[in-house]
């Protein structure tokens, strides 16, 4: 069965999920209080419908309590998002992912049960920063405010060494966790596993670690 999903605001970021998630075979009922926006989505997603998400009935009478999963990606309009949340809360909606505009925002939403939340201009000005500061660095993913999974181009001075020989985990204090190599994923590495020179390390560890391990081991 197909998995399904709701998107209520259909800006630059819903609008994206909405396409993403039909690109990956899932049922998207597309969400937005302008007609206009809806008309954008009218042959994108499976279903695409004006309402006001903050109106109980309205999302009462779209049968929203089926959805799996809903995400709130109402921008500017802060109470539009928190009322809605409550709405969704309320009608027993089982995973709530939100877009906040700030921590305030996070805050409240966090306090009337949002599962996620998330800041996707601040996510991805944390990847592009580390990117920047490290190209071996190819992907940063925070997991709270001092712990990290990042994606590291492994080097020449690490290829042909074992995992085992590297003693990774007791000099740098990061985990490797996967070793992405080419489109094959070896998830949980094993010990005697040689690193090759093409291969992305994935990492977990706190921040200052992470780039410890990258400062020290790859250069
Ligand atoms: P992005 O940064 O994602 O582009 P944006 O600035 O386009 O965001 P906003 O315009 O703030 O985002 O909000 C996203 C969408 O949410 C808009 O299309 C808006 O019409 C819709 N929206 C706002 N309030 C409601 C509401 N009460 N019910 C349904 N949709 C709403």
């Amino acid at each position: 069965m197909k998995k399904e999903f709701v998107v209520i605001g259909l800006g630059r970021f819903g609008g994206s999920i909405v396409r993403e998630l039909i690109e990956l075979d899932a049922d998207v009922m597309a969400i937005d209080i302008s007609s206009e926006r809806v008309d954008e989505y009218a042959q994108i997603a499976t279903q695409a419908v004006v309402a006001d998400t903050t109106d109980e009935s309205a999302l009462k009478s779209l049968g929203i309590r089926n959805f799996g999963h809903v995400v709130v990606a109402i921008g500017d309009n802060i109470q539009a998002s928190i009322l809605t949340t409550l709405m969704l809360k309320e009608i027993g909606v089982e995973k709530i992912t939100v877009k906040a505009q700030n921590d305030y925002h996070e805050k409240v939403l966090r306090k009337i049960g949002a599962d996620q939340v998330v800041h996707p201009e601040r996510d991805m000005g944390i990847r592009i920063a580390n990117n920047m500061v490290s190209n071996n660095i190819l992907d940063y993913l925070e997991l709270s405010d001092e712990h990290s999974i990042a994606e590291i181009k492994a080097s020449d001075k690490l290829a042909g060494a074992t995992l085992i020989e590297l003693n990774i985990r007791a000099r740098y204090g990061v985990n490797i966790v996967a070793i992405k190599r080419g489109k094959q994923i070896l998830v949980s590495p094993k010990a005697i596993e040689k690193i090759q020179r093409e291969d992305v390390l994935i990492v977990i560890g706190s921040d200052a670690d992470i780039h410890k391990f990258e400062k020290k081991a790859l250069h």
